[in-house]
């Protein structure tokens, strides 16, 4: 054998030793390293066959063992630099879609069907033979069409890969450079040697991409090993800022739109790069059609409702100083949902389900604060209670669900007819209770009758009937007694209301010292 050849087999071998050692070690030990090293896995898997498959090519002793050879390399060589472009987009923290995975592997499966095809079509290779002046395994080759489309996506794809991280370099914090110079070098030595090759600089008749793969392989272990490659990984700050939920939008000195992530674009469509350089508010008026609400200066926070992407949204709007630099970051959160839920605690923690009127609760707030008032101004302040006469006999007759719409329709009336001013509420099960700011009890007595009387002539019609019911209501008027409370008041009331029923019902009785007085 020629001297050279032994030369280049042990090189090549050597390239295939290092990558299978490195795939083997990369796999066995993949539960403790990030998602990235399964990339790392299939790219080192794919050179070890390159490699192995091109130190057995030339061994080869005639064209039929070249030809078989050159199809085993197929099956690793044109998958690597994609699949190295892959490890490297998401080592950078570039996401890639499935979809795009795999549109990725189309041209390389393509190559390979190509090759063990060629005679067939002549596409990959024109011409395939054994070089007629240095013999086996050299080979003397023209090449097709698919030839130069695996070539130019080969090496698009690894010049890809390079450029991205050289990119990064700025971005990258010192920590990971270590990283990112074996990966930057482990993509420049294959590119330089296949460019080297492509304009015939390297021997004729041999890939010598293989004899110096094991270069890359050397550099990714020492990355591996000593720098924490697949431990420690960097996330690209481009990524973190598009993943974060809130809208962030970045402004300069002059309040000039700088930069926006991904979740502002989402809440604002018509946000987008051409505006960059321009001045804020104008960018924000086009946005949302108004003004922007906040004044522009560092730590101020407020409330905003915008109607943005067609329904209205309400959003935490915060503003703060940038470091190093006289900029401004605003910060979008779509407070929205929080505050519908805000609403709906405190609805449903101030008013009754049923008839949709103030609850018990709600009452005491606020009669307790009307109350407070009057006294302080020496204002009449009256509270009326009302019962529903024989309600059960309601419910027994036309049923719970009767019994509930008699409640409402009650609710319903009371609410229409009491003007501002009165405190209205369902007290419990059929009971009711009215506040009346400024109202004395004689005002507070006509005006209960009056409720009273109007009630009866508007009977609930359900199920095709006329359900009418009466009411009985005790009236209780603050007086002078210093310290009255408001329950005080409350419990006078109550004990009119027991005398009205004790009376005979349908009818309002008005507390009076130990004893009432009936209309
Ligand atoms: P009185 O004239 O003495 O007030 O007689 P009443 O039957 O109205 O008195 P009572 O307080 O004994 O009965 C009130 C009834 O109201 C008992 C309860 O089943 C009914 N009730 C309470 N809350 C509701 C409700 O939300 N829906 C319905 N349908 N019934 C209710
Ligand atoms: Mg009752
Ligand atoms: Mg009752």
């Amino acid at each position: 054998m020629h001297p050279q050849l032994t030369t280049y087999i042990t090189l090549i071998s050597t390239s295939g030793v290092l990558n299978l050692f490195l795939c083997l070690y990369v796999f066995l030990k993949r539960h403790n390293y990030t998602d990235i090293a399964k990339f790392f896995v299939f790219y080192t898997a794919s050179i070890t066959i390159y490699c192995f498959a091109s130190a057995f090519g030339l061994l080869a002793e005639n064209l039929g063992q070249m030809k078989f050879w050159t199809i085993i390399q197929y099956i690793g060589m044109p998958v690597s630099s994609p699949l190295g472009l892959l490890f490297v987009l998401h080592y950078l923290g570039i996401n890639v879609t499935r979809k795009k995975c795999l549109a990725l592997l189309a041209i390389p499966v393509a190559s390979f069907i190509m090759v063990a095809t060629n005679s067939f079509h002549h596409l990959h290779y024109r011409i395939f033979e054994v070089d007629p002046v240095l013999g086996a395994p050299y080979i003397y080759q023209e090449i097709g069409v698919w030839y130069a489309v695996h070539g130019i996506f080969t090496f698009g794809c690894m010049f890809f890969a390079f450029l991205l991280m050289l990119f990064q370099w700025r971005e990258t914090a010192k920590a990971y450079r270590p990283q990112l110079i074996a990966l930057l070098f482990g993509q420049f030595v294959p590119i330089t040697t296949a460019f080297l090759y492509l304009i015939g600089a390297t021997p004729a008749g041999i890939d010598p991409v293989p004899m110096i793969l094991w270069l890359s392989s050397l550099l990714y272990l020492w990355a591996i090993s000593t720098s924490r490659l697949f431990t420690l990984m960097p996330i690209a700050k481009d990524a973190i800022f598009n993943s974060i939920n809130d809208g962030v939008i970045v402004l300069d000195e002059s309040h000039r739109l700088i930069e926006f992530n991904q979740a502002s674009k989402n809440n604002f469509p018509k946000l987008n790069k051409t505006m960059f350089g321009r001045n804020f508010h104008e960018v924000w008026i086009e946005l949302s059609g108004n003004l922007f609400p906040l004044k522009l200066d560092a730590a101020s926070s407020q409330e905003v409702k915008l109607t943005a992407s067609q329904s209205e949204k309400i959003y935490q709007v915060r503003i703060s100083s940038l470091e190093n630099s006289k900029g401004l970051l605003i910060i979008l959160t779509d407070i929205s949902e929080v505050k519908r839920l805000q609403l709906k605690l405190e609805h449903q923690a101030y008013y009754d389900e049923l008839t949709q009127i103030y609850n018990r609760r709600a009452f005491l707030r606020q009669a307790e604060a009307d109350y407070g008032a009057a006294k302080k101004n020496t204002s009449p302040f009256t509270v009326l209670l009302i019962d529903i006469d024989h309600f059960k006999r309601v419910n027994d007759t036309y049923g719970h669900d009767v019994g509930d719409q008699v409640l409402v329709h009650v609710a319903k009336f009371f609410k229409a007819q009491l003007k501002e001013g009165a405190v209205f509420a369902r007290y419990g099960g059929e009971e009711f209770v009215v506040a009346l700011d400024g109202r004395t009890e004689k005002e507070a007595e006509e005006l209960a009758n009056g409720l009273r009387r109007d009630l009866a002539l508007h009977p609930l019609v359900a199920e095709e009937k006329m359900i009418s019911v009466t009411l009985s209501m005790g009236v209780a008027e603050t007086k002078e007694e210093a310290g009255e409370t408001l329950s005080q008041l409350l419990n006078k009331a109550d004990k009119a209301l027991y005398a009205a029923k004790q009376e005979g019902r349908d009818r309002v009785c008005v507390y009076v010292g130990s004893r009432e007085t009936v209309n």
